[in-house]
């Protein structure tokens, strides 16, 4: 019996949609994506949705967007898939890392601050606070000092369809709802909420940016004769534009996803909140058991709106326990290697002691199996592992 940190759900229903789609007259740009798109874009309560490929080229297409570019500086948190950062350096931008806050593991908003006052307005583009382990970010606070600087927000919400935070009023603010940030992303890999195989959605509130992101998932095409600039005697029309015409009018990419793909993802996205109320209550069921261990340190509770995509716990000895674990069939993983430490990130000077509550959390930190379908025994089977271990040390 092997229990991984995350796993897809695939149910006999996904398995059936998926079938009748291939079978469908579209692979493809069929009807599936948009059904996806505004399904999507409803259950996080944004206004526009935009399938994509994977949740890296979401990211890389919400860079060109906002249009970073050589020179711009956006900060990010170390404590990220790398992907989070890399989209700023695929448009030449310059990544600046922040801090996390040692009780949250989120990008701390002070340590924010402290960059944006250290250098003149103008030095920074953009922040890209990520929901980190399903948490939700505060953003309504993030937007508030993004105003203040006149920057722009990604959310990278991988973690965290579903999550939300509260506002100062009492709201409920989704992730990804676009209330506070220009754009947010998700990913569908099959680790995540919602597995398509590969997979991104990318949603927003702003229509310019969403027409914008349109035609850059497909080349840099579009087919609607209000946006054409050439004229109609070049397309060879007479009175309008002949029907085969188009017109590629940026660099755009083929980030889109699949018909298959997005049948697939509707399924999955019909059962994403049991599966958060799952996870919730796998959570709840760790809490209790380790509360007042001493060898386990970092348990925040049960965080109201966290959406679980990862339980995270710090430890010493986390290399024992971490192949004590994998000796019993439980693979834990370890999220993140701060990213500022990468081998790529420490060529452009980025080195140990720079940001220290992230390389403090690095040495500690460890994922415990969290999903959906992990059972309760197997759960139980995870802790009494995990006790015994530290209590026969
Ligand atoms: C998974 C993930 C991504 C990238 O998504 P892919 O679909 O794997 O490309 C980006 N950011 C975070 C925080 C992620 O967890």
């Amino acid at each position: 019996m092997n229990i991984p940190y995350g796993r897809q759900n695939i149910t006999e229903e996904d398995i059936k949609v998926v079938i009748e789609t291939l079978q469908s007259d579209y692979l493809t740009q069929g009807p599936k994506i948009l059904e996806f798109e505004e399904a999507f874009a409803k259950y996080v309560g944004a206004k526009y949705a935009v399938a994509i490929a994977n949740g890296t080229a979401a990211l890389h297409l919400c860079a060109m967007a906002l249009d970073v570019e050589q020179g711009q500086k956006v900060i990010t948190t170390p404590i990220t898939f790398a992907a989070s950062a890399n989209c700023v350096r695929y448009c030449g931008g310059e990544v600046v890392f922040g801090d996390i806050d040692p009780e949250t593991y989120l990008l701390d908003i002070n340590s924010v601050r402290k960059l944006l006052e250290a250098s003149p307005k103008g030095t920074y583009q953009g922040i890209i606070p990520v929901d980190f382990a399903g948490r939700a970010v505060d953003l309504e606070a993030y937007k508030k000092l993004a105003d203040e600087y006149n920057l722009w927000i990604i959310e990278d919400a991988c973690h965290a369809p579903g999550g939300y935070f509260t506002d100062s009023k009492g709201q409920q603010q989704l992730c990804g709802n676009g209330n506070f940030a220009e754009l947010a992303i998700f990913s569908f890999h099959p680790v995540k909420h919602i597995a398509c195989g590969e997979g991104g959605m990318i949603t927003t509130n702003d229509e310019a940016l969403y027409k914008k992101l349109l035609k850059l998932r497909t080349h840099g095409i579009v087919k609607s004769e209000d946006q054409y600039t050439n004229s109609i005697a070049f397309a060879g029309g007479d009175e309008k534009y002949p029907l085969w015409y188009m017109e590629m009018q940026d660099l755009g990419y083929n980030y889109r996803l699949t018909d298959f793909q997005a049948a697939l993802g509707l399924s999955q996205l019909s059962r994403a909140n049991e599966g958060i109320d799952r996870r919730r209550q796998i959570a709840a069921t760790y809490f209790d058991a380790f509360n007042g261990k001493d060898y386990i340190q970092g348990q925040s509770g049960v965080v109201e709106g966290h959406a679980y995509h990862l339980y995270i716990i710090e430890v010493e000895n986390r290399l024992g326990l971490y192949n004590y674990l994998r000796e019993h069939g439980i693979y834990a993983q370890i999220h993140y290697i701060p990213c500022h430490l990468m081998p790529y990130y420490r060529q452009f000077g980025w080195k140990e002691g720079d940001r220290p509550f992230s390389e403090n959390y690095y040495k500690l930190c460890i994922s415990l199996p969290m999903y959906p379908t992990l059972s309760e025994a197997q759960q139980q089977y995870v802790i009494s592992a995990i006790n015994t271990f530290y209590e026969a040390e």
